[in-house]
């Protein structure tokens, strides 16, 4: 199966949104189909980096890089009582360390499409299989595996949908595919909320978890599953930490690596966090400080709670239609206790596993 995204396709949509424009004179509409124009042109300058080419641009790498971490953290940062996040924090460094294998098994493109379309197309409404059918398989051009990048996300461009996924060929791909088919389903629901909702990453980590499970109650590379499911619990068990290091002893002015685990080691506040090198601790850092984590860190926990519940998704993705942001955000924390000890249970359970 061939996937990628193309030039013909991107020259065609630009060739085309040009000539709207031509015939449109409300200033807004405008507005949106410029934006359009240039994210064309973004996109093709994304493909060109993907496949290696030469880019006759000015755009250095690190601009470019800087442009896609503004672009994709842009949206509001709700905001939620410190002290909540304070004392779960606090009671992740009282569990025990968790202990993730590195997995090796090199899983394909091809295989990790067939696999998360196996999995929708039993657990989820047929309509969520045509959606994932007709943008994963049936049009090639809308998905682009790229191994130039370190993040997967889903674009908008003129009604239709893109998505980039990380090429690692590992359970992180596969995973990353089902984590994009839950941004799509609720862009195909609700196109003009696409960043502005506390429960942005409640609609995607709701499929990735129910694929990792589903993978291991069936025996599809268990362990490889088991291990990454492992691994986004200590992504966020990090995080969280840093965040609190963050906002409690003043970390804001670091600006190196270097001085950054000084400063951790002056607090004696390091726990054994398995980091190969400073850099990857300052990574995490800059992680921390950019991404709006509180939106992950809730999302990740009201998941958790919901595993059993495959029609509360649906709630949820009406929900955020119909409801205000801050009745959604109440709701989950007053249920924060029940998430956390369902975030303890998977926890053990799956540590037990590997
Ligand atoms: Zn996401």
């Amino acid at each position: 199966m061939k996937t990628g995204w193309d030039y013909e396709y991107f020259a065609f949509k630009k060739r085309n949104l040009q000539e709207q424009l031509e015939k449109t004179e409300n200033i807004k509409q405008r507005k949106k189909i410029e934006e359009d124009i240039d994210l064309c042109d973004y996109l093709t300058t994304i493909l060109l980096f993907s496949t290696g080419e030469t880019i006759d641009s000015d755009i250095t790498m690190k601009q470019f890089v800087e442009e896609i971490y503004q672009q994709d953290f842009s949206y509001p940062i709700p905001v939620v009582e410190q002290e909540k996040i304070d004392e779960i924090t606090l009671s992740f460094l009282k569990l025990p360390k968790l202990k993730i294998e590195r997995a090796i098994t090199s899983i394909s493109a091809t295989d990790s499409i067939q696999i998360v379309g196996d999995f929708i197309k039993d657990q989820f409404h047929e309509k969520h299989y045509q959606l994932y059918k007709d943008i994963f398989m049936d049009h090639s051009h809308y998905v682009l595996f790229d191994p130039n990048t370190d993040l997967s996300n889903v674009v908008s461009l003129d009604g239709e949908m893109l998505v980039r996924i990380k090429k690692s060929n590992d359970m992180e791909m596969l995973s990353s595919i089902a984590h994009e088919m839950g941004h799509l389903y609720r862009m195909s629901n609700n196109s003009q909320m696409i960043f502005t909702n506390f429960y942005r990453e409640y609609e995607s980590f709701f499929y990735e978890f129910h694929l990792l499970l589903w993978l291991i109650q069936n025996h599809i590379y268990r362990k490889e599953a088991t291990n990454r499911f492992l691994q986004l619990f200590d992504i966020v068990e990090k995080v969280s930490y840093m965040r609190y290091c963050i906002q409690n002893y003043q970390l804001n002015q670091i600006a190196s690596s270097k001085q950054f685990t000084e400063k951790i080691n002056q607090f004696h506040l390091r726990r054994d966090l398995h980091f190969r090198k400073n850099q990857d601790l300052f990574d995490l850092y800059i992680t921390a400080l950019g991404m709006d984590f509180q939106t992950y860190f809730h999302s990740f926990m009201a998941v958790l709670n919901h595993m059993d519940d495959f029609d509360r998704y649906e709630q949820v993705i009406k929900g955020i239609k119909n409801r205000n942001e801050s009745t959604i955000q109440a709701k989950i924390l007053t249920k924060n206790k029940n998430s956390y000890q369902s975030y303890v249970e998977y926890r053990s359970m799956l540590q037990n596993l590997s």
